[in-house]
């Protein structure tokens, strides 16, 4: 049966749909176990050990769809453990305006919680925040979490086959299995450079927007043209006095087909779901058979690049501008961007396009190779992630003390993106080698969290204590993935967050989604080691 959220919503729902402030830990020795039933009329308390079946890490997209796809699957046992006050993970921080999505909403959207309402093609971040507070209330999912619980360890203990959790304010958690869902843009960068603490003037990264900042007459300064970067960068010139622009690198920028929802296509999608469905099919297959340009060098990535070019045209007349934002790496190597209003705000008279590198910030501003300092009120650092590439997320201890930061020094590694040898019972989303380039996140998503949940009914079906993928299947399985990724627009000789310093590629998957979501669909038991409970 499909499900249906409606975004309408009034005040007082809206009201209901925030969480509740968590309460404050009490620091009180409690060395007991509690069940989940029990926990969810107790407060949380140091040193107490809270059990479930499973334990999801983030309170994000990905993590809220596995409890989702867990509970339909029958595992009811679950607690989530969410660092934050709310949930939403990278659409709760990304609030930055003119935050929106670059993929269509009825495509970054779950199949099975399909939205007939989104307001326009291209919804904006608060509209897919109430999207996945929706999910919460729809599926009944605020009872599992635990808010302001930021795991600070996870350690696997092969006695009894559970994952521990320890949370800051001390709590553990165990369970039969885990589920990292910490997402891989999730802590705000700033960028390592000079001088930047003796800047006097306001700073403020897109990932953590600042409210009440008022721009109103300001001088701005924008560091990056990133996926973040060309969206903050036309509302902040409607608003401060002068924009300046800091490019290092331009990227490649498609228009943006963005267009209001007509009532008459909300009311057919609630009259005939199968529209809606027929549409994101439509939007699924368009986008895969741009992976044809995008990941690979084909005659296609011409034929992209041409359209990339023409926009540029189009919209920027200047010459000399147009060769500053003319990108001199292969379209697909970093993240393409889309916009229609992002070369025109550049060209207002407020706004200037610096591409000096910068020297070093400064009490006033920001100083660029040449010896020029321009002064600003407040820099805005659209400079994106630290994205985990090396290491992991946060320490856990795998089979016999093993660390999986220590591991992943090198490059992280994965089966499907989803199991590491030495960490049984433990399931990522978004890890290792699992990002699209061309196609919806939320389709790769879907499928790690129905893979998921069938590694973790594996497990409690069966009464395994431990199921543990095979070192030499994960082996094999990168081997092939790091071949395929050598032939790819990424590993074509750009800089960018999908590669690590040393230039090793473990963010991206080499393929086209459904060659993913193919990959997914069945779990083999024979890949991994299970030994009973
Ligand atoms: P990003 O793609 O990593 O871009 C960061 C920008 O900052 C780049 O222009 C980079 O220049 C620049 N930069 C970084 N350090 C710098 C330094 N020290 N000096 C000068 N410039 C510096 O980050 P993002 O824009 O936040 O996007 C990150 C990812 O978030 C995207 O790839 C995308 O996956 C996701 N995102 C998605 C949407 C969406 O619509 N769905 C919207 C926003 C973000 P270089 O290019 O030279 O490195």
């Amino acid at each position: 049966m499909r499900n249906t959220v409606s975004l309408d919503k009034t005040v007082a729902e809206k009201k209901m749909l925030k969480p509740a402030a968590a309460k404050k830990p009490a620091v009180k020795k409690n060395t007991g176990e509690i069940t989940l039933a029990q926990l969810e009329s107790t407060e949380s308390v140091a040193g107490q050990v809270n059990t479930a079946d499973v334990l999801i890490i983030g309170a994000g997209f990905a993590g809220l769809g596995t409890a989702i796809r867990l509970q339909q699957a029958g595992v009811k046992n679950i607690v989530i453990l969410e660092r934050s006050t709310d949930v939403g993970g990278t659409w709760r921080d990304n609030t930055y305006p003119g935050a929106a999505c670059d993929i269509p909403s009825n495509l970054y959207s779950y199949s099975f919680a399909q939205n007939p309402d989104w307001s326009r093609s291209f919804s904006g971040s608060g509209e897919i925040l109430d999207y996945i507070h929706h999910l919460v209330e729809q599926f009944r999912l605020r009872p599992l979490i635990r808010f302001q619980r930021n795991v600070t360890g996870l350690v696997f203990d092969e006695n009894t086959g559970e994952w521990n959790a320890t949370t800051a304010c001390g709590e553990q958690y165990r369970a039969r299995a885990a589920v990292m869902a910490s997402g891989p843009l999730s802590n705000a960068s700033f960028p390592n450079m000079p001088g930047i603490e003796t800047f006097k003037g306001h700073k403020i990264h897109s990932a953590k927007w600042d409210h009440s900042y008022d721009f109103t007459g300001k001088r701005v300064a924008v560091i990056g043209t990133g996926a973040s970067g060309i969206q903050i960068i036309p509302e902040l010139a409607k608003q401060a006095e002068f924009v300046k622009v800091f490019q290092r690198t331009p990227g490649w920028v498609l228009p943006r087909p963005d267009f209001v929802t007509p009532e008459w296509n909300k009311n057919l999608f609630h009259k005939m779901p199968a529209a809606q469905t027929a549409l994101r099919r439509a939007l699924f297959w368009g986008h895969e058979s741009m992976a044809l340009g995008i990941i690979w060098h084909s005659p296609l990535t011409a034929l992209v690049e041409q359209v990339a070019r023409s926009h540029l045209h189009a919209q920027v007349k200047d010459p000399w501008l147009r060769r500053q934002l003319t990108p001199d790496f292969r379209i697909g190597c970093k993240r393409v961007l889309i916009s229609n209003d992002y070369y025109p705000a550049l060209q207002k008279p407020n706004c200037k396009l610096i591409t000096w590198p910068i020297a070093t910030l400064c009490e006033n501003g920001i100083r660029t190779a040449e010896g020029i300092e321009h002064q600003f009120d407040c820099i805005v650092f659209a400079t994106g992630f630290d994205v985990c590439k090396n290491g992991s997320p946060l320490p856990v201890t795998g089979v016999n003390g093993r660390q999986l930061g220590e591991e992943w020094k090198r490059g992280a590694q994965a089966y499907k993106s989803i199991s590491v040898a030495g960490y049984p019972n433990l399931f990522f989303t978004f890890g290792p080698n699992s990002g699209p380039g061309h196609n919806s996140a939320l389709v790769y998503m879907e499928s790690q969290i129905d893979y998921s949940v069938q590694g973790i009914k594996t497990i409690l079906q069966r009464n395994l204590k431990l199921l543990d993928v095979k070192a030499d299947v994960q082996q094999r399985y990168n081997h092939a993935i790091q071949k395929r990724l050598a032939k790819t627009n990424w590993n074509s000789g750009c800089k960018s967050w999908y590669l690590s310093e040393d230039g090793f590629n473990s963010t991206m998957y080499p393929g086209f989604a459904t060659q993913y979501a193919n990959q997914m669909k069945h779990f083999n038991l024979d890949h991994y080691r299970a030994i009973n409970a």
